[in-house]
């Protein structure tokens, strides 16, 4: 890796998004000599998606120790599966750690980059003109929310309001509560909010199968552990990292014996812990375990067993002043209602118009559908690098391991402008359309193309994500193949 030495380039950056892949990007920046760069966050504050979400029952399903950074470990997790509000303080304490907020202007969007003479020209949400010679998208995935098109929505009476746009003024005590989707999202805010409200209806369109997870609260011994013998946390993250691997080998693989494990162990969780037989029927998914992300949950099926809840599972007709009216023809009164209905998981830096060379709009070569070579750069998009871009590994492990692997690549792209090997870098048309080729039809053996719909397929039914392993993924991300890429000047 090019990154130190006499007669270097001093190479300009712009990061856009100051939220986990931006905050890294900037560390390790730095860590290599780069001092040039600036960040750009459309918001206030720093922590991207986890300054974004703050429903009720916010956590990540990664557990927290594999959810840090690999430089930065946090002997004081709280528990096994941390909440958002902890990870968020966690993301800012890092930044603030690394001084990484004097790089970033705050309430400055990016609605416009272009490639020109050579650098890229971008124009901020405040009118202010920048240019670098390179760009990192560090836009997060799932940040675009999508509110279901529900006739009569606009007429509800009550709050209403999307999972990530928590309206934090509405008070839940004593009310009808109803929830529209049950994504990850909704499991986390179901078992947040039943036993806290009057009543308690989560609108279910699919089932899923959720799997059981071990969250519990660390000791004071143990977080002393932690913090004491450095081994002690490597050894813990060693584990999980295993087992995380072995979950994202599972689902590649739709035949594989590891995924009938993981639905025998769904199904054994639905039927040893919901006792009604109408409801634990209602919950029954009738597609394979995985085909949609996968749920974590130790507590969902308890949770939706409390007087308070009920899961309705006639479909939504429209929703009225006072509630959703399903197609049974009842009408479910509410005081509140949550559109947990996801996100629009093909955007990645768009609504941003992306001109690369000869003014080739990024928004007109993703028409179809997103595609990156290794997730991390379009052809004819010099010098222009995603992290967590289209056709990575999300959902499958860690999204902090894919960034971290991610950014040690785009240095290595990066070195190769800073030592003198080139002005321009991107992937070759070729090598962009034979990765993605060898991509999709990959993606057609995993789990997600078993037949149920999910925000992983693209609009032709393809999944979008990585479909090989792990250990595939970090072995392409070690060093780029510099044959794949067009390299001018
Ligand atoms: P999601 O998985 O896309 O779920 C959206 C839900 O809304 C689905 O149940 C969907 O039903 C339902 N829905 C959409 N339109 C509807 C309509 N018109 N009528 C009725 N139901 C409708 O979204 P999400 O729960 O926000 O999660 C998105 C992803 O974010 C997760 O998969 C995960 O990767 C990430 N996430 C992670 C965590 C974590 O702990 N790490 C927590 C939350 C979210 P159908 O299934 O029938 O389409």
């Amino acid at each position: 890796m090019t990154t130190s030495g006499s007669n270097l380039n001093d190479v300009r950056v712009i990061i856009i998004g100051a939220g986990m892949a931006g905050i890294l990007t900037a560390i390790r920046l730095r860590e290599f000599g780069y001092d040039n760069f600036v960040i750009y966050e459309k918001s206030d504050r720093v922590g991207g998606t986890w300054r974004e979400n703050t429903y009720p029952g916010l956590a990540c399903d990664v557990p927290a120790h594999l959810y840090t950074y690999s430089f930065e470990p946090n002997p004081d997790w709280s528990r096994t599966f941390a909440g958002g509000a902890e990870i968020f303080k966690y993301f800012e304490g890092v930044a603030n750690k690394y001084k990484v907020m004097d790089s970033i202007r705050f309430n400055e969007g990016v609605p416009h980059c272009k490639f020109e003479n050579g650098q890229w020209k971008i124009r901020t949400s405040t009118g202010r003109e920048d240019e670098a010679d390179v760009v990192i998208a560090a836009t997060g995935v799932l940040h675009h929310p999508r509110t279901a098109d529900i006739p009569g929505l606009d007429s509800f009476a009550g709050a209403c309001f999307h999972s990530a746009r928590w309206d934090h003024t509405v008070e839940l005590t004593g009310k009808r509560v109803g929830v529209v989707g049950t994504g990850s999202t909704a499991i986390q805010i179901t078992t947040a909010l039943v036993d806290k409200v009057a009543h308690f209806d989560l609108f279910q369109r699919t089932p899923q199968w959720v799997m059981p997870i071990d969250d519990r609260v660390y000791s004071d011994e143990e977080r002393a552990m932690y913090r004491n013998e450095s081994t002690a946390i490597e050894a813990l993250r060693t584990q999980i990292d295993g087992e995380f691997q072995r979950f994202a080998n599972a689902v590649i693989d739709a035949d594989s014996p590891a995924m009938k494990e993981i639905e025998a162990a769904c199904l054994a969780n639905l039927e040893d812990t919901v006792a009604d037989r109408a409801l634990r029927e209602k919950l029954r998914p009738t597609y394979r375990a995985g085909c949609k992300r996968l749920i974590f949950s130790s507590d969902f099926y308890e949770r939706i067993q409390h007087p308070n809840a009920e899961v309705v599972t006639s479909g939504i007709e429209c929703i009225e002043p006072r509630g959703i009216r399903t197609e049974d023809g009842e009408l479910h009164e509410l005081d509140v209602l949550v559109m947990a209905t996801g996100f629009h998981a093909d955007k990645f830096i768009r609504p941003t118009t992306v001109l690369g060379r000869s003014g080739k709009n990024l928004d007109e070569a993703w028409s179809d559908h997103p595609v990156a070579y290794l997730s991390i750069s379009v052809p004819e998009f010099p010098n222009f690098f995603l992290l967590n871009g289209p056709n990575g590994p999300v959902g499958n492990f860690s999204l902090i391991q894919i960034a971290e692997s991610q950014v040690s690549y785009v240095l290595q792209l990066i070195g190769q402008i800073r030592a003198g090997e080139c002005r321009e870098i991107s992937a070759s048309a070729r090598a962009t359309e034979d990765f993605e080729s060898a991509r999709s039809a990959a993606a057609k053996k995993s789990i997600w193309a078993t037949g149920c719909d999910s925000w992983y397929l693209d609009k032709h039914g393809v999944p979008a994500s990585w479909p090989w392993s792990p250990s595939h993924f970090f072995e392409e991300m070690a060093s780029p193949k510099l044959e794949a890429y067009d390299r001018l000047g």
